[in-house]
């Protein structure tokens, strides 16, 4: 069969991170992998310059399957009706990845023929066998089927290496702030915390798994990348297994440079892994600190401490590990929060922070707590982006909560200590790229200030 698997654009409504990032679509590369004796083409896209009617004639695809988050829904939707019509009907459109996971229901739509929601890889290569064969799917595949059970989802990944091969012409675009080029690696899946806002752990239904080691090292030794961006929701879980990580590393003498997920009481309890794994390669880790509030940590389940937290920064730094922190921003804030976040960010000397306006995504705990004060439809799927407030703030308007975001972030990242120590590290040049793609976000943030003073007045 000609297949397209295929990586959505994004909303001109989203604010991106894909300004400041673009990393491969390692699902895709998963799902070529699986069917080798299949004609598979990935389409990226985000970096594509022709239409997608366009690529649709060149490749004629008999099966396309998209893959997205929750701000892609209404564009897959839009993608699968081109490509119905384009096919009079004949192409099979399937789609997978975690919205469809969790929510699998926001993709009902008469132009998708599938939807994936449980054991993505083995579920598509069952669509394809199917398709390919003029048979029946099997009843008890991880399809979602309205009205009926949600499939069981396996606790195991069996799976071929992903087919990088298949992205190598966009090879040169990918990239994570100041990690370039990149490669992402999977080596678990889930995460056994429960934090009440956290969408990753309701993928795999709240159970965490890992691959097996060796079967991690031989795919990290078929990487030229020297940076490796480990995509687990969270890395730093088992003492052991990180310890074992590094062992391996060593034992094959594999001279990478790593930024993975982990949490902050793992760090601080466990500085003498990280000094090992720092001097390893250990790069950066991206650290949700959430809160420097007791009260919000407890609210969002996080089972941390402001002072953990505190401490964790302070390992890291030691390390010469950077901390890339990320952060929740209360509904219920007002100015003396911005403030009191502020102060605190700064007496941490932290560079790199992602501001999250609270979001309570569909499918997580808090996600149904706070159903009836959204101020964003839930059917604005490219709003939901972790950028926008898709909530009424309770103590500042609109405008101005979006302008203490901006005017935090500035005054965290515009220190002149924080610019000079980003030069002398990384040069001028991939310092002024990223500003480049930071600025485009203050600019939607801007606008989004504009646009909501305007409707106040
Ligand atoms: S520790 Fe991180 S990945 Fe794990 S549940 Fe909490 S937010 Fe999610």
């Amino acid at each position: 069969m000609r297949i397209l698997l295929v990586r959505p654009p994004s909303s001109p409504e989203t604010i991106g991170l894909q300004h400041v990032m673009i990393c491969e679509p390692l699902e895709l590369e998963y799902l070529a992998a699986m069917i080798p004796e299949h004609q598979v083409t990935i389409i990226d896209l985000i970096l594509e310059k022709k239409s997608f009617t366009d690529l649709l004639a060149t490749y004629k695809p008999e099966l396309i399957g998209f893959t997205g988050y929750i701000t892609h829904v209404n564009i897959i939707k839009n993608l699968a009706s081109q490509a119905k019509k384009w096919s009079v009907n004949s192409c099979v459109t399937v789609v997978g990845g975690v919205h469809a996971e969790v929510v699998p229901e926001d993709f009902t739509d008469i132009n998708l023929d599938y939807v994936v929601c449980a054991n993505g890889l083995e579920t598509f290569q069952e669509i394809v066998r199917a398709e390919s064969q003029g048979e029946p799917l099997p009843t008890d595949t991880g399809i979602y089927r309205k009205g009926k059970p949600k499939p069981l989802k396996k606790k195991t990944f069996i799976a071929p290496h992903p087919d990088r091969d298949k992205v190598a012409r966009y090879k040169k675009h990918y990239y994570y702030l100041f990690h370039n080029p990149c490669t992402l690696l999977k080596t678990s899946f889930g995460c056994p915390f429960d934090c009440s806002f956290c969408f990753c752990r309701e993928i795999t239904d709240h159970a965490y798994f890992c691959r097996p080691l060796d079967d991690v090292m031989v795919e990290l030794e078929t990487i030229s990348d020297q940076e490796i961006y480990i995509v687990d929701d969270n890395f730093l879980v088992n003492r052991e297994r990180v310890l074992s990580f590094c062992d391996e590393l060593e034992r094959r003498n594999l001279k990478k440079r790593f930024l993975i997920y982990g949490r902050a009481d793992f760090i601080a309890q466990n500085r003498d892994v990280i000094k090992r794994f720092a001097t390893l390669g250990l790069r950066a880790v991206i650290v949700g600190l959430e809160s420097c509030r007791s009260k919000d940590l407890k609210q969002y389940h996080k089972g941390n401490l402001p002072s953990i937290n505190e401490e964790a920064v302070a390992t890291l730094a030691d390390c010469g590990v950077d901390c890339y922190a990320t952060l929740i921003l209360g509904i219920d804030w007002g100015i003396a929060e911005f403030k009191e976040l502020k102060k605190w960010l700064l007496n941490l000397n932290l560079v790199f922070i992602n501001l999250q306006p609270f979001t309570p995504l569909p499918g997580t705990l808090m996600g149904t707590i706070h159903n009836e004060q959204l101020r964003v439809p839930r059917a604005a799927y490219e709003k939901w982006d972790l950028a926008h407030l898709v909530m009424q703030p309770t103590r500042l308007s609109v405008a101005s909560y979006y302008w203490q975001i901006i005017t935090l972030y500035y005054s965290i990242t515009l220190r002149p200590s924080a610019i000079w120590s980003l030069i002398r590290r990384f040069g001028l040049y991939e310092n002024l790229q990223l500003s480049v793609g930071s600025s485009r976000v203050t600019w939607q943030y801007l606008k989004k200030v504009l646009r909501n003073l305007v409707k106040t007045a």
